[in-house]
């Protein structure tokens, strides 16, 4: 099984809170309107970035990352 992970980009606010636990699978980047918004840089994350990836889940403020295994 491998780690998918998706975003609710119409919740997301740019709090960086992703970034800053796994900055290989996210990056947050300025939009031209509205908040800055996070950019999935890694769908399918290899498995030893598990428990980051469920870190950044767990504490983005706005709740917009879900992960899933397929
Ligand atoms: S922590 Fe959540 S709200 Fe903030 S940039 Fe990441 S996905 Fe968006």
């Amino acid at each position: 099984m491998a780690l998918k992970i998706i975003i609710d980009r119409d919740l997301c606010q740019g709090h960086s809170v992703c970034m800053g636990e796994v900055p290989e699978v996210f990056d947050v980047v300025e939009e031209d309107e509205g908040y800055p918004m996070v950019k999935v840089l890694m769908e399918n994350p290899p498995e030893e970035l598990r428990e980051k990836v469920m870190k950044a889940a767990k504490y983005c403020p706005n709740h917009v990352i879900t992960v899933i295994d397929e």
